[in-house]
């Protein structure tokens, strides 16, 4: 392999093609770390056109991390709504707390101290830090590997426990000194040039410079040896209702729908008589398959239904004052569909 010194000139090329095509995105004006952090999250997770209104809501909402620190914790899932992974906007909250009791309320500079920050890892403190605070991380993430691979065409497994170290040894080799923006242009590389399939190769900056292009082997990279099993998974929830109010309650447990609140997960034998059927529902989550149950239990005695809810910890609410609450995405759709009806 060529030394680095003979390597620059590709971080150099990447960089010249992004001053030249970078995407015009909202967070790209701003070197505020509160936003650039907000919008790594909320980008981690869904496409940038999709997450673009979600990320000015929540901004919006919640302009700084003062603001972020002393709202409701139901308040700050309420804005994430849409974008599920609601532990990430648990950890966001929290550590806006942490900025307020550990930084006194400003947003450490230092890559090892935004580690600290609780949800932050090692991609988002180094995309912060080099984008805010003139950091040298480079930001790692599947764009790096992927891009990475297939320039050198490296065989390295990036699902190796190693994998993060490599690329990022990797990269120090065609770093410009401008990390911030080189980090900004492989995401744009990797997400809009070198996509995981079908690269488009014509219009890469570094088509030149990449191994596997010119073996025409694009396709073999990255390597990955390990593939995550999808967990199959059942649930079942019931919708006891009367009139228009039903019965929810707020997840407590490990789960990955922590703090959202449910339809009831079970029902004394007292209710069962009210159930009118059930239907299931398909949900796929990253490795997970969800198969979910709601029967619909329509409780038409006041008696029972001012006993059972005097005698348990289910919150009554009704159609129209749920939608300022969340749910998981199934129960939203389902909750949906009933007030369509
Ligand atoms: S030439 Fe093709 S495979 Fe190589 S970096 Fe560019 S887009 Fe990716």
């Amino acid at each position: 392999m060529k030394n680095n010194h003979d390597l620059l000139h590709i971080g150099t090329k990447l960089l010249n093609w992004y001053y030249q095509n970078a995407r015009d995105l909202p967070f790209r004006k701003t070197k505020d770390p509160y936003k650039i952090w907000i919008c790594e999250i909320v980008f981690q997770q869904t496409r940038i056109l999709q997450g673009l209104n979600h990320y000015n809501r929540f901004v919006e909402r919640f302009p700084d991390v003062k603001t972020l620190a002393e709202a409701s914790e139901d308040e700050v899932l309420l804005y994430w709504k849409g974008l599920g992974y609601y532990s990430r906007a648990i950890n966001i909250h929290k550590a806006a707390k942490q900025i307020i009791s550990d930084y006194n309320g400003i947003f450490p500079s230092q890559y090892e101290e935004i580690l600290k920050l609780k949800g932050i890892g090692k991609y988002t403190a180094a995309a912060v830090s080099s984008i805010c605070f003139k950091g040298k991380m480079p930001a790692v993430d599947g764009n790096f590997y992927r891009v990475l691979s297939r320039i050198f065409a490296d065989d390295f497994d990036v699902s190796s426990s190693r994998a993060f170290a490599y690329f990022s040894e990797l990269s120090y080799r065609i770093m410009p000194n401008n990390v911030g923006d080189f980090n900004q242009a492989m995401m744009d590389l990797g997400s809009e040039i070198c996509k995981p399939r079908n690269p488009l190769c014509g219009d890469c900056p570094l088509n030149e410079d990449c191994i596997a292009f010119s073996l025409q082997k694009t396709s073999q990279f990255p390597v990955k040896t390990k593939k995550i099993k999808s967990e199959n998974l059942n649930l079942q929830y019931f919708f006891v209702h009367r009139e228009e109010q039903f019965l929810i309650q707020q997840r407590k447990d490990d789960f990955i729908w922590k703090k959202l609140f449910e339809f009831p997960t079970a029902i004394p034998e007292v209710l069962q008589q009210f159930s009118k059927g059930c239907k299931t529902f398909q949900h796929k989550l990253t490795h997970k398959n969800l198969s979910i149950d709601i029967y619909d239990v329509e409780v038409t005695s006041n008696e029972i239904w001012d006993h059972f809810v005097s005698e348990h910890d289910y919150l009554v609410t009704d159609l129209e004052s749920s939608v300022n609450r969340s749910f998981p995405k199934p129960l939203e759709n389902y909750i949906q569909n009933l007030l369509k009806d």
